[in-house]
C-alpha cells in the first residue's frame, strides 16, 4: 500500500504509473461480521457499542467488474447510516447482502462474511472493469452511494426509482470506510480540489440528500423567501439543509440542542435558532400520549423568530419524536418533508392539522444520479462547504461511529483511510484560501492518525 499511497501523493506520477503498480491482493476495511450479527439481541439501542461490534479486518480485494471501478480511498466519512449498521438494527445488514447477491451475476460477490462498510469516500481511481471509459487510473474522485442497475423503466426518468436500488456500503459490501473500495463508475463525481481528502469525503452523503429532500421538485421545491425549519441544523444533515437554505435564498429556523451547535448555525450565516434543550420542549407526555399544547408553543416561538409566518417548509429526520410537531408547526398549504426516522419509524400526528390546512407529506431517499452531480458540483464550486469537525485513523472507526451514535459529534465525522495526516490532497490552494473561514466553522479536535503501520 506504501508504494501505492506514494504514488497518489505525487503530483508527477501519471496514470499510467498508477496502473503499473500491483494492486494488493488484500486490504483493511472497516467490517460487519456475520458471525456476530445478533451480539446485541436484548440490548436496548442506545446502550449498543459501535465500538464493539466495527472490526479492522484484512479481506480480500474484490477484482472490478464489467462498468465497475476500484478505487484507492484516502478518505472516508461516517455517516447514520453506519450507525444503524454498527447497531445490527433496524435488521443486520447481512440481510441486506443475501438479498442483493440472489440477483446474480456479479452480485453474487457482495454475499461474504464480512460486511465492508461505509457510503462516502474521497480517493483515487486505480483500476476500472471492462467497459469503463469516463474514468481511468490516476483520476481523483469521490463517490456518491447510489447503486442502481437500470434495467427497468422504472427508474429512467428518477434513477432513484429502480426497483434495484440500493445504498452502497449499506445495502452493499466492499464500502468506503476501507483503504480500497469497490463501486459502479456511474457512482464516481470529480473531487473538489480546494479541500483535502476528509474534507471531499464528507458531503457526499448527506448533501446530496439534503439537497433533493429540500431543493429539487423531486422534495420540497424550496423557493426563495421560504422559512425552513430545520431539525439537527448543527448534525450531518442539518448543516447541509442549513446552508443550501442560506444559498437558495430562504430563511432557515435552526433547531439544535446545545449552545456550541447555536453557534455553529450563526457562523453558517443563520441567524434564527431554537435550542431545545434550553427551551425544554417535551412533545411526548408519556410514551404513547403527545401533548398538543408543546406543539403551539413550538410553534408560537418559531412565529416569535420570523414575525409572525410558518414553516413553508419542516425539514424532518428525527420522526417519532417530533413529527407530530412538525405536522403542527408547517404553514397551512406546507409541506414537511421526511427522510429518517432517528427516534422511532412509528409516527403519530393529528390528521385534522393536515388536511384542514392542505398540507403535504412527501417522502424523500438520498438523491438521483443527476441530484447527487448537482450536489456535488455545488461544492466544488465553493458555494456550499463540508461541515467536517473531527477525522479519526482508520483503526478507530468504531469509536467515531459511537460518537455519532451518542449524539457527540458537530457536522460530519471524517475518516483518514490511506491519507496518512490530515490535510493533504488540495490541489487548489487559491479558492482554498478563498473559504478558508468556512472550511473551519465544524472544527473541534483533529486526532493525529497513529503512523505508518496504517499504510
Ligand atoms: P446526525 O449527524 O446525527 O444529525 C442528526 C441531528 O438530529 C442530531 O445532531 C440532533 O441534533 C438531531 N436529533 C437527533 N435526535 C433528535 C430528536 N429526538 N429530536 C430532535 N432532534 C434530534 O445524523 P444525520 O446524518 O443528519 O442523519 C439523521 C437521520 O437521517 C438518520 O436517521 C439517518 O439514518 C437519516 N438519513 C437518511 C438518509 C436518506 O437518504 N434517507 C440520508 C442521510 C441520513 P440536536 O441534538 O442538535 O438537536
Amino acid at each position: 500500500m506504501k508504494d501505492l499511497v506514494e504514488a497518489m501523493e505525487s503530483e508527477d506520477a501519471t496514470g499510467a504509473d498508477l496502473a503499473a503498480l500491483p494492486v494488493p491482493e488484500h486490504y483493511r476495511g472497516a467490517v460487519l461480521r456475520a458471525e456476530e450479527q445478533e451480539m446485541f439481541e436484548g440490548v436496548a439501542l442506545r446502550d449498543r457499542t459501535p465500538a464493539d461490534s466495527v472490526h479492522i479486518q484484512d479481506v480480500p480485494t474484490p477484482e472490478p467488474g464489467a462498468g465497475e471501478v476500484l478505487v484507492a480511498v484516502m478518505a472516508g466519512a461516517v455517516n447514520y447510516n453506519t450507525v444503524w449498521s454498527a447497531l445490527f438494527s433496524p435488521v443486520p445488514t447481512f440481510s441486506f447482502l443475501e438479498r442483493y447477491a440472489r440477483t446474480g451475476g456479479l452480485a453474487a460477490r457482495h454475499d461474504q462474511p464480512y460486511h465492508v462498510i461505509g457510503s462516502d469516500l474521497a480517493g483515487v481511481v486505480l483500476r476500472t472493469g471492462p467497459g469503463v471509459r469516463r474514468w481511468q487510473p490516476g483520476d481523483r474522485v469521490v463517490a456518491h452511494c447510489l447503486s442502481v442497475e437500470l434495467e427497468s423503466s422504472d427508474g429512467h426518468n428518477d434513477s432513484m426509482l429502480d426497483p434495484e436500488q440500493r445504498i452502497w456500503g449499506f445495502e452493499t459490501n466492499y464500502g468506503g470506510l476501507a483503504e480500497l473500495a469497490l463501486v459502479k463508475a456511474n457512482q464516481l463525481m470529480p473531487k473538489a480540489e480546494h479541500l483535502s481528502w476528509e474534507e471531499a469525503a464528507s458531503p457526499g452523503l448527506v448533501n446530496s440528500t439534503a439537497y433533493r429532500q429540500l431543493v429539487t421538485r423531486n422534495g420540497a421545491g424550496m423557493k426563495q423567501g421560504d422559512n425552513v425549519l430545520i431539525w439537527g441544523a448543527a448534525g450531518g444533515l442539518g448543516s447541509y439543509a442549513t446552508q443550501l437554505a442560506l444559498a437558495g435564498g430562504a430563511t432557515p429556523v435552526c433547531v439544535v440542542s446545545s449552545p456550541q451547535k447555536a453557534a455553529i448555525c450563526r457562523a453558517m450565516g443563520a441567524e434564527l435558532i431554537i435550542d431545545r434543550s434550553e427551551e425544554g420542549y417535551r412533545f411526548w407526555k408519556d410514551e404513547h400520549t403527545q401533548d398538543p399544547r408543546e406543539w403551539r408553543r413550538l410553534g408560537s416561538r418559531i412565529r416569535e423568530l420570523t414575525g409572525g409566518e410558518d414553516p413553508d417548509i419542516v425539514f424532518e429526520h428525527p420522526g417519532r419524536e417530533t413529527f407530530g410537531a412538525s405536522v403542527y408547526v408547517a404553514r397551512r398549504g406546507g409541506t414537511v418533508v421526511t427522510c429518517a426516522s432517528t427516534s422511532g419509524h412509528i409516527h403519530e400526528y393529528d390528521n385534522r392539522y393536515l388536511w384542514m390546512s392542505l398540507k403535504r407529506i412527501v417522502g424523500s431517499h438520498f438523491a438521483n444520479y443527476r441530484e447527487a452531480w448537482e450536489a456535488n458540483r455545488l461544492i466544488a464550486k465553493g458555494r456550499i462547504h463540508p461541515t467536517l469537525s473531527r477525522s479519526y485513523p482508520l483503526d478507530q472507526v468504531g469509536l467515531a461511529v459511537q460518537s455519532m451514535h451518542r449524539n457527540e459529534h458537530h457536522g460530519k465525522i471524517g475518516v483518514l483511510c490511506l491519507a496518512p495526516e490530515p490535510g493533504l490532497g488540495v490541489r487548489d490552494p487559491g479558492l482554498r484560501v478563498v473559504h478558508h473561514r468556512a472550511l473551519n466553522r465544524f472544527r473541534t479536535e483533529t486526532p493525529t492518525p497513529t503512523g505508518d503501520e496504517r499504510i
